[in-house]
């Protein structure tokens, strides 16, 4: 008879769309099995199952039901499920948004692990880059989440522009409630922007694959200023690249990616995962040659 424990049990899920191409669960998946649990996440893809923002409630119950520990939450369900749960993080409810459930004793939590997970990111990549002027380019979820852990790792000011200015004006005024009218302004002129700032983060889709290009222009990239992409697929963007190309301390999107996941495990089962461990992870399945938390210089290209 064998004397092995049998393995805790941990089903959790993703909610969201268009997500087939997910490196989440791979991730999840095993970092849990490095942690001895018998982890199982599976994709609830909203396209597939032919359901919307307004079948979220019966998702929740469903996923209780069922016994999941936690639901990953995206496009285009971050918001809509922050009424829907007992508690909601003060983060979280700063932000308007989660992106993290975690459901235990009967209680559905929000999280929001997109702007730690950047925070982290930007502290493994960028550790000496915060007290600073930053500007923000995409003023969407991913945005705001960018926004708020800037503000929160102690940027004095943070300059946010959008295509769409009232996203940009309502993102402003978001993070201005959290953090102080002083510290965060929105904008239309990029340029002007720029020559003052000390970073620029690129939070649009503008880089991934099927949306070629860069929202900030390579002639306005200048000495001393850090760039920082969330778009992750691919790592390499034309952003990343010209700043490398020209000399500036970069930091991929791939940082974000491993870091929301990390502080979600640590949410979902209460146990320490390991980032090094997760990162090597999201590499080999990215099969990407750069780390993606850290800012090598161009020389190291
Ligand atoms: P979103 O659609 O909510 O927001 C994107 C914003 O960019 C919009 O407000 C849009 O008006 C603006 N925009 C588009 N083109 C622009 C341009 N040229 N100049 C200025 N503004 C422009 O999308 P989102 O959910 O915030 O996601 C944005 C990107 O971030 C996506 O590529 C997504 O894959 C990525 N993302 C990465 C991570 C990560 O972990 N690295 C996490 C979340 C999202």
């Amino acid at each position: 008879m064998s004397t092995e424990q049998p393995q805790p049990v941990v089903q959790l899920g993703l909610v969201g769309q268009g997500i087939g191409a997910s490196l989440t669960p791979a991730m999840q998946e095993r970092e849990g099995r490095w942690n001895g649990l018998d982890l199982h996440y599976r994709l609830l893809d909203a396209d597939e199952l032919g359901v919307g923002p307004a079948d979220l409630p019966q998702l929740l119950l469903w996923a209780r039901r069922l016994g999941y520990a936690g639901l990953n939450v995206t496009h285009p369900f971050k918001q809509a499920v922050v009424p829907l749960l007992d508690e909601v993080s003060a983060d979280a409810a700063d932000l308007g948004a989660v992106n993290t459930v975690v459901l235990r004793d009967g209680r559905a939590v929000g999280h929001n692990t997109d702007w730690s997970g950047y925070a982290r990111a930007f502290r493994a990549g960028l550790p000496d880059a915060v007290h600073d002027r930053a500007v923000l380019v995409g003023a969407g979820g991913a945005g705001s989440a960018v926004g708020y852990a800037l503000l929160h790792a102690g940027s004095e000011h943070v300059a946010v522009v959008d295509a769409d200015r009232g996203r940009a004006a309502a993102c402003a005024d978001r993070l201005a409630a959290r953090f102080g009218a002083d510290r965060v302004s929105a904008t239309t002129d990029l340029p002007a922007a720029l020559a003052g700032a000390s970073g620029v983060v690129n939070a649009t889709p503008l880089g991934m694959h099927g949306h070629p290009g860069a929202s900030v222009p390579a002639e306005l990239l200048h000495d001393g200023l850090w760039i920082s992409d969330v778009v992750y697929f691919p790592l390499e963007t034309e952003l990343v690249s010209a700043a490398r190309t020209r000399g500036c301390r970069v930091l991929p999107g791939g940082g974000m990616a491993v870091h929301q996941a990390v502080g979600a495990f640590e949410l979902f089962t209460g146990l320490a995962a390991d980032a090094h461990r997760v990162e090597q992870h999201f590499l080999e399945l990215t099969g990407a040659r750069r780390p993606a938390t850290a800012a090598p210089a161009a020389s190291a290209s």
